[in-house]
């Protein structure tokens, strides 16, 4: 199952496939080639802060369940942090210390005023009742209200979680805080001060930058063959854009198996009848495995599921020409050099899946001015932003002849160790 593979540090073939390692070794990387001293690194190696808390949970049954959970800030110099909350199975600590660096490095590329953070809880909300993850949701705010806030930290949704989530953890803070508190956590839904295309954002922002791969590359987005492994919230959207673009989406996949079909999938059909949770695979006899997707034939692949998805055992016998990381973390640090040495244009997570946390800041400034800005609006502007950061992180891997992912940590780390020198924490 692919979720399993997120937990090992080392795969099978005996590759490091540890995100926290991998992270700080390319942190590190470009903190170098920036000229930065080792004490830069020392600083941003690790997060800030880190919170362990224990959330007793009475479940439907009667008993008493208690969850593990984690809260990681990794640096507030530039701003507040900023990031999601993941509920799933195989959160650990060193994956959301990662997760932490991740978004700050997001914020840098995309230029937002903030740091990097992120929470994770150690449970299976597809196990869950709504009554147990509301009971879950509450107290994992009720146990970090002392860290998050407005303008210290403000959480947002990611892997198995969503705007009802939301809704719920903005309502505890606000009762703890004895005020409405919408600028408290994004993703939330419309009618609790969300902004209009925050959904579907994430999706958006990895679509505008596939079309720009696609023109470095002179690949014709219509008719161009589309895999997209993971079918949740950037996956389906995603599927949906690029079917509405013309392409031919030939794959698609959840954690229990994948779709191909070489004419393309009727995407609507398979939209329509997905769970909350993404899950489709189940309705159907013929499938393959996950594992066999990926090296399956196509033009376009983007990894949307979990992490260390293209290692050094596959990273060979990807078709693709062009690979865009919806998900954070798809592709391991070996599996990197393969592809670009194989000449695939890879666009790193931290810039193709910027586009979440940049409409999560619109909703955020949004929220502070108390006015609402009309779809179009966040849409247009969303564009400019992805744009731009697409631009520039493919200018400096091009000028400074590093490979995409190296050149998006480079523009990633610079604003905020900038702003840790000025505060004279460097
Ligand atoms: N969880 C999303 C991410 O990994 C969004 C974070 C946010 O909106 O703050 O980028």
């Amino acid at each position: 199952m692919v979720a399993n593979q997120a937990m090992n540090s080392n795969n099978e073939n005996g590759e490091n496939t540890d995100v926290l390692d991998s992270t700080r070794t390319i942190v590190k990387g470009a903190l170098d080639k920036l000229g930065y001293p080792d004490e830069v690194y020392e600083l941003l190696k690790e997060p800030l802060r880190m919170m362990t808390v224990r959330i007793p949970v009475r479940m439907d049954d009667g008993t008493m369940k208690v969850f593990t959970g984690y809260r990681a800030q990794h640096n507030d110099a530039v701003g507040p942090t900023k990031g999601g909350v993941r509920f799933h199975p195989n959160v650990t600590e060193k994956e959301v210390k990662a997760l932490s660096i991740w978004m700050s490095l997001k914020a840098g590329i995309v230029d937002l005023p903030y740091g990097g953070g992120k929470g994770g809880i150690i449970c299976d909300p597809r196990e869950m009742s709504f009554r147990e993850l509301e009971g879950l949701s509450r107290g994992y705010v009720r146990a970090i209200s002392q860290i998050v806030g407005p303008t210290k930290d403000i959480p947002a949704p990611d892997v198995f979680t969503n705007s009802q989530i939301m809704a719920w953890m903005m309502d505890e803070y606000s009762r703890i805080d004895e005020y409405n508190s919408p600028g408290f956590i994004t993703g939330k839904p419309i009618v609790l001060g969300g902004s209009n295309g925050r959904e579907s954002a994430t999706a958006k922002g990895v679509t505008i930058c596939i079309h720009e791969a696609c023109k470095k590359r002179d690949i014709n987005i219509e008719g161009a063959k589309v895999i997209v492994q993971g079918f949740g919230n950037a996956g389906s959207f995603l599927a949906k854009f690029l079917h509405d673009a013309g392409a031919v989406v030939v794959g698609i996949s959840d954690a229990y198996g994948a779709l191909y079909d070489a004419d393309g999938l009727d995407i609507d059909y398979l939209l329509d009848r997905r769970d909350s949770f993404g899950t489709i695979t189940k309705l159907f006899d013929e499938t393959i495995s996950n594992k066999e997707l990926l090296e399956m034939d196509c033009d376009i692949l983007i990894p949307a599921a979990v992490e260390n998805q293209i290692t050094v055992e596959n990273a060979d016998k990807i078709k693709a020409s062009i690979v865009v990381e919806a998900a954070n973390g798809p592709t391991t640090m070996e599996a990197t050099k393969i592809l670009t040495k194989r000449d695939i244009l890879l666009v790193p997570d931290v810039l193709a899946s910027a586009g979440g946390v940049t409409v999560s800041y619109f909703e955020w400034v949004q929220n502070n001015q108390g006015y609402y800005w009309p779809e179009q609006e966040i849409n247009e502007k969303l564009h400019n932003v992805m744009i731009k950061a697409f631009e520039n992180v493919y200018h400096i891997a091009e000028t400074r002849q590093v490979d995409m992912r190296l050149a998006a940590y480079m523009v990633g780390v610079r604003k905020m160790s900038e702003a840790s020198r000025f505060r004279g924490w460097v």
